[in-house]
């Protein structure tokens, strides 16, 4: 293991094998430590390492993956243009404290023999689930891979992904995972953009446009505060509101769901999402916000 990043001081030990994590974590372990985990793809951002903050704030000794997994993509998806920053994620990884960064190849995830799968139940059929076939099978296969590597306390994920958080969370429970979830806040950009390592891939025109999917939301959640019961004429809103933006951006969906059981809601009250997915040239982004309804 041991690589050490950076010019300006040593950053975190880097495990590339299982076993040298599980040495690692079994040493932390015998010093009296508790471990916090954070799986991520890499190209890491004040949204991930907000995560590897909050692991720290909980106490624990914090392990950070950085793996682009490929059994998540499609066929067709951005497996190969995904961006890859080891260097500056690193030196990220360190400035956030974390203690080990697992940087896995391939071959140690997936072996030539590999054949077992996680695939989740109903939760992944909705939204993201149906623009991305196998999408989610592939998350949780990878994560709970990486759960049985570290082992950990305490998992840290985003409400960025808020489908997968839920569905990470199904899955602990149905699976009887000793593991506790922690879903953070969604980090944005100064102007509203959710934080995503594929906003690197944007053109500046599309970087501008790439903010209509949060102003669609925003404009939702404005309308259903200010008392808009109908999904969907408040829908019909949020769509209108990114054609006006450029007709050619692509919607894969805009959904106003119940955030825990993602169900489509007919008539929102309490704590509702909204969520959307956009295409820009052949890159999908994602956000959502959860509006809080008075009582009435
Ligand atoms: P990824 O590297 O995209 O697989 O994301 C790794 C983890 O970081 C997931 O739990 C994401 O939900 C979380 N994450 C990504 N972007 C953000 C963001 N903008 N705010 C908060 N968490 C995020």
């Amino acid at each position: 293991m041991n690589r050490s990043v950076g010019s300006e001081g040593s950053g975190p030990p880097v495990a590339t094998s299982v076993g040298a994590v599980r040495e690692a974590v079994r040493r932390a372990r015998g010093e009296g430590r508790t471990i916090g985990f954070v799986p991520t793809m890499g190209a890491l951002h004040a949204g991930h390492t907000s995560l590897i903050e909050a692991a720290k704030r909980d106490g624990h000794w914090t392990v950070v993956s950085i793996y682009v997994n490929p059994t998540q993509f499609g066929p067709n998806e951005d497996f190969n243009k995904y961006p890859r920053t080891l260097d500056a994620d690193l030196a990220a990884c360190r400035s956030a404290g974390a203690d080990l960064v697992f940087a896995p190849d391939n071959a140690e995830m997936y072996p030539p023999d590999d054949q077992t799968r996680v695939i989740p139940g109903p939760l992944a059929a909705t939204m993201c689930g149906l623009n991305r076939l196998g999408h989610f099978a592939g998350v949780c296969t990878v994560v709970a891979k990486l759960f049985n590597i570290v082992l950990p306390d305490a998992a840290y994920f985003g409400q960025k992904d808020a489908q997968q958080a839920v569905i990470i969370e199904r899955m602990v429970r149905d699976l009887l995972m000793p593991l506790r979830i922690v879903v953070c806040p969604l980090v944005r950009e100064a102007d509203g953009l959710a934080m995503s390592s594929r906003n690197a891939r944007l053109t500046p025109e599309q970087r501008t446009q790439a903010l209509c999917l949060y102003r669609a939301l925003c404009a939702g959640r404005d309308r259903l505060l200010a008392g808009e019961q109908s999904t969907g004429r408040l829908i019909a809103g949020m769509r209108a509101v990114i054609m006006e933006t450029n007709p050619t951006i692509g919607i894969d969906y805009l959904s106003i769901v119940e955030p825990r059981t993602l169900a489509s809601i007919a008539s929102p009250r309490g704590r509702v999402m909204l969520a959307g997915a956009i295409r820009l040239g052949d890159v999908r982004l994602i956000d959502n916000l959860l509006v809080d309804l008075p009582e009435r």
